[in-house]
């Protein structure tokens, strides 16, 4: 069932619920109103009677004789049955229009008039006629001495009634049906957007077109917030497609050239190097830096897609200063003394994260800073402790990096020049360091001039522990050459 028509269905139903418990309510009260205003003039009717009966009537002979005399009741029967019965309830006197039926008073009633008090029933006579009665005693000297009983046809009241039910019935019906058109009208005008977003994503979807949006007409209500969350996923999408796209082609693209090299040299071996020794192993370094090369490559898109999967890193407490230390001397190893590599400022500070990732982030800083510096260059390492954060700079005095590279190179990939610099590097290292500060809640950012050398500092927020006592050393710088 369309969401039109259970929507339709839905309020045309609670409208006649409602329409219903309002109507019968209604009703019950009208007809009781009536019923009562009539009481009220039966009773004040009866009065009339009774008031006349005193007026002719000496009390103490009433009392002495048990009679009263009765006035003509016909004047008081022009539009009421009047009868009046003694304290037995035979009837002793009735209008005419009676025409000699009497108006029935069971034995409780005659007790209620015994004790002075009046009620009133509905008298049913057949054939969809009733009468209203209302008894009342006549009393003489605080004694009730008989009754007068005073009725009225109910039909008028009831053609009433029936006109407002009827009217009642009629204004309910129309309105339902009002209400199921509207419905439907009102329905289909809220739900045609919908029916426009579905069918446009439907065109995207099967047109394989992630670069279409769905246009926004109204950007505030719910279906402008629904579309804007649609146009985001596509856009997502769209940028996740062209990222897996690019990746593919770069992956393919980086390890094309590893592949060949090994072919040649596998080809150049087959040929006759393998005879060769210098040769031979000329061909079999180049096959082992090339297989060494790609598994770095594969090492590293793995590391990355962990990392989009949400690779969880094991946080404990780690010295960054005594990690630095670590990377500073192996840095020393792998500079081969072509490079000086020092050691600028180095507070003491403890963050939370994971060991090894971060000795891999500064290694992969520390790897490009010697690649990208020509021998005779500088390196330099510090740790600062500035306001509940710690930052760690690796500091290079090598060829820089030009400006227009500058916000793409923690892109995959990415790789400013690769003519420059020695070559080995995928363009992947910046953005796996570039992840593992992020997972430390941390920040990596690069500043350079190029020609004059670059700068890499990483910003990681310091562990709430961490109690150390700052030492803040001078001058100590150490440097090899
Ligand atoms: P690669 O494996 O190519 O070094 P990275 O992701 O580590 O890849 O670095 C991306 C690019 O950023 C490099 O290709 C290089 O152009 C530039 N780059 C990184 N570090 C430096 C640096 N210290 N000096 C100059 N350029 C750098």
């Amino acid at each position: 069932m369309s969401i039109r028509t259970r929507l339709t269905l839905w309020y045309t139903g609670l409208l006649a619920i409602a329409l219903l418990v309002f109507g019968a309510l209604l009703y019950s009260l009208l007809s009781s109103v009536l019923v009562s205003v009539l009481d009220d003039r039966l009773a004040n009717q009866a009065r009339n009677v009774i008031t006349v009966i005193q007026a002719e009537n000496d009390p103490v002979s009433v009392m002495l004789s048990g009679h009263a005399r009765l006035p003509p009741i016909d004047v008081f029967a022009s539009q009421y049955y009047v009868q009046i019965v003694n304290i037995d309830g035979q009837p002793v006197q009735q209008s005419d229009n009676l025409q000699g039926r009497a108006l029935p008073l069971s034995q409780e009633m005659i007790s209620t008039v015994r004790s002075g008090r009046s009620g009133n029933y509905t008298l049913d006579l057949g054939q969809g006629v009733r009468l209203r009665v209302y008894y009342t005693p006549i009393i003489f000297a605080q004694h009730p001495i008989g009754a007068v009983q005073i009725g009225q046809s109910l039909s008028n009241m009831e053609e009433a009634l029936a006109v407002i039910r009827s009217t009642m019935l009629l204004g309910s019906i129309t309105a339902l049906l009002l209400a199921a058109v509207g419905g439907v009208i009102l329905a289909r005008a809220a739900l045609r957007p919908i029916q426009y977003i579905s069918a446009t994503a439907r065109q995207i979807t099967m047109a394989e077109d992630l670069g279409r949006r769905i246009p926004i007409s109204v950007p505030n209500d719910e279906l402008g917030q629904l579309t804007n969350t649609i146009n985001d996923m596509l856009a997502r999408l769209e940028t996740l497609f062209q990222t897996q796209q690019r990746l593919v082609a770069d992956v393919s693209h980086e390890l094309r050239t590893p592949l060949t090299t090994i072919r040649g040299n596998l080809d150049l071996l087959r040929r006759g190097a393998v005879d060769d020794p210098i040769m031979r192993a000329e061909a079999l370094s180049a096959i082992e830096d090339e297989t060494g090369r790609m598994s770095r490559l594969v090492n590293d898109l793995l590391l990355l897609a962990q990392a989009d999967a949400g690779l969880k890193l094991h946080f404990e407490p780690v010295e960054l200063d005594t990690l630095v230390l670590e990377v500073y001397r192996q840095a020393q190893v792998m500079a081969q003394g072509n490079l000086a590599v020092r050691l600028g400022a180095e507070d003491q500070a403890l963050v939370l994260g994971d060991a090894d990732r971060l000795r891999q982030l500064l290694l992969n800083l520390v790897d490009n800073a010697i690649k990208y510096t020509p021998n005779g260059g500088q390196i330099t390492l510090t740790l600062k402790k500035e306001s509940g954060w710690v930052e760690v700079a690796v500091h290079d005095t090598g060829i820089g990096i030009a400006e227009q590279d500058l916000p793409h190179i923690f892109e995959r990939f990415y790789r400013a020049d690769p003519s420059r610099g020695r070559p080995g590097g995928s363009g992947l290292g910046l953005s796996i360091a570039h992840w593992i500060a992020e997972a430390h809640g941390g920040r990596l950012e690069a500043s350079s001039v190029p020609g004059q050398g670059s700068t890499f500092r990483l910003g990681l927020p310091l562990a709430d522990t961490d109690a150390a006592p700052v030492i803040m050393d001078e001058d100590p710088e150490f440097a090899i050459a």
